[in-house]
């Protein structure tokens, strides 16, 4: 067992790099970036082009007015069925 993270090898650590990222963990502080400077440079890299991927593709979030649109839409259709 290799439990021991500043024991892991350089793949080993890689393996674990995407997971590292999705739970948001601070990875400059994993030991085995603290001693491995190709690793160190391999998450420079990675952290340049997930900024470039963020400015590239921002999160546009649905305007409030759209939805009271869609609720207005929604209500008059609820509306028109009600008369008769
Ligand atoms: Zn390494």
């Amino acid at each position: 067992m290799t439990d021991d993270p500043k024991n892991m090898s350089c793949a080993e650590f890689q393996a674990q790099l995407p997971e590292l990222i999705g739970t948001g963990a601070d990875i400059s502080a994993h030991p085995h970036i603290q001693s491995c400077e190709l690793c160190r440079a391999l998450l420079a890299d990675l952290e340049t082009i997930a900024e470039a991927a963020r400015q590239l593709f921002p999160i546009v979030e649905p305007p409030d007015e759209l939805w009271e649109h869609i609720e207005s839409a929604i209500q008059q259709e609820k509306d028109s069925s009600h008369s008769g």
